[in-house]
This record gives structure tokens, sequence and C-alpha cells, in this order.
């Protein structure tokens, strides 16, 4: 599964959501792609993911990248920014559409449900539904509202097995069957946004980035971009997920739970707590 080059130079990114300041949890994912990609000898890149528009702040990007100058995380090249790459996710999509890989969907979230529970299968609490794939083989007259990607036609055209195989350098062996556990996937959204995922492939290839080094929370998307980069004939970086800081009420810590802004007063003082974290959850930089 691993496509990257040995010989290929490393490139990593850090990749925030500006939802809010970057905060003690988010700096542990910064350091650890910072210092993998130091390890390696590699570039590091800062990309700004600002592709769910509403729910960002205004503001919070050029504070974030203020706070990382603050820290001494200098990117080696250019921000991307993901609210500037509409003509990068749209020739993705067309190109999709094209292979008859990405097909529109008129499903609000009610007809999902409803045709779920017909089928016997409703989403466990909590869990996302998994798409029941009603509008794969066309809208019956309704208006298309979002695009989504034919996950098991992808792999059956590509000639991949059903359950991806994939390696995370600190968790080992990973697998996942993305059309039975997470259906075809929205690419973009009823809303007309795009969706993560696209983005994020996207972007990745166009960043060069041959290690992906992010929070343990991210680690279930990691299925899902591998196949769109099989779709779309792009590289498949290394990964590697680091665990997550937790707040209070034992989930990752977030503005939601009472993450504060780092105390930039401090930078060495906020690296070394970020440091000693990733050193006591076992994880060395650079393996
Ligand atoms: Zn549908």
């Amino acid at each position: 599964m691993d496509t990257t080059e040995a010989s290929q130079p490393y490139v990593g990114r850090f990749a925030p959501s500006p939802t809010g300041l970057l905060h003690r949890g988010s700096l542990v994912a910064a350091l650890a792609s910072f210092e993998d990609a130091r390890a390696h000898g590699g570039r590091w890149l800062v990309r700004i993911e600002d592709v769910d528009g509403p729910r960002c702040v205004p503001g919070a990007a050029r504070q974030i990248l203020a706070q990382l100058r603050a820290l001494g995380l200098h990117p080696d090249g250019e921000v991307m920014v993901q609210s500037q790459r509409a003509t990068a996710y749209e020739a993705a999509l067309q190109i999709l559409i094209a292979r008859g890989w990405a097909y529109p969907c008129a499903c609000t979230r009610s007809d999902i449900e409803r045709a779920l529970r017909s089928a016997g299968t409703p989403p466990a609490r909590h869990a996302s539904a998994v798409y029941p794939g009603t509008c794969r083989n066309g809208l019956n007259g309704k208006t298309g509202r979002a695009w989504r990607l034919d996950v098991a036609r992808v792999l059956h055209d590509l000639g991949l097995p059903a359950v991806l195989h994939w390696h995370d350098r600190r968790l080992g062996e990973q697998t996942q069957d993305v059309a039975a556990d997470v259906g075809d996937f929205v690419l973009r959204r009823a809303d007309g946004l795009w969706a993560y995922q696209l983005a994020v492939v996207v972007d990745d290839a166009d960043q060069g980035i041959t290690d992906v080094v992010r929070g343990l929370d991210l680690l279930d998307n990691t299925a899902r971009q591998i196949v769109l980069q099989k779709a779309l004939g792009c590289p498949t970086p290394r990964y590697l997920h680091v665990p997550v800081v937790m707040g209070e009420n034992g989930e990752k810590l977030s503005k939601q739970n009472g993450a504060r802004p780092l105390d930039l007063a401090d930078p060495a003082q906020c690296l070394q707590e970020a440091r000693a974290f990733l050193a006591r959850s076992g994880w060395l930089c650079g393996r």
C-alpha cells in the first residue's frame, strides 16, 4: 500500500483548522509533524484547513500563523489555504465524474435515515450512518444536492481488494472496508462546500506530501483518503498517528471542552510540555 518512493525527499505538513487558536492539544500535533520532518532532514509545510468556512473563526488563521512563528515553527514554503483552492477541488471532482466514480445524490439526512430503517440497518447511536447507496444508480427524477464517491466501483475498477490494508508507523497494520464501514462518502456537500476528504487528498498531492503526521482522532479518515488517492492517481503518503491530548470529558481536547489558547509568554515552556506529552506517550520523533 505504501507507494512512496524511499528516495523521495521527506515533505511533511501541519494542517490546522482555524476554528480557534492553537491550544496545547493542537501544539502536540504541530510539534510531532515538525520534529518528524526535522528528524528526516525534510521540509515542513503548513496548510490552513478552512474548507468548512462556516465553522471557521474570522482572523484565526492569521493568529495561528503568528502563534507558530512565536513558537519558532517556521514553514519551509508558502502556506496553502483551502478556501483558495476551489479550482483544484473542482478539477478533481471532474476527473472522478469522467471516470464514472462520482455520482450526484439527492438524499437529505432524513431520506438516508428512512432508507436505513426500512432496510433494517439503522445506525447505532452516535455512529454516523453508512450511506445506503440510494442514488448510486440514478436520481429517479430528483435533483442532485451532493456528490458522492462510488467506493466499491473505484476499488473494483482498479483491481483493489474491498478491504484496504495500510501501515501506520506507530500503530502498525490497519484495515478498513470503506464501502461497508463508511459507504459512498461525500465529495461535495449539498450546501456547496467541498468535503474535507477531497480537499485533504488534493492538497497533500499538490504539496507533494510524503509523510502525514497527525492526531489519532484523524486515523479513521485514512482509508477514505487512500481510496481517493487511488482514484485520482495520487501517491499514498506514509502515515503516523500520534496520541491526542484529552480534555476533562475524556474526549480530544478542544475549544468546546475547555482548551485555552497557548500562553505564548513562554514559548519554550509550551514546546517543552508538548514534547513531554509525546515522550510520555512513547513516541520518539524520527522513528
Ligand atoms: Zn442519495
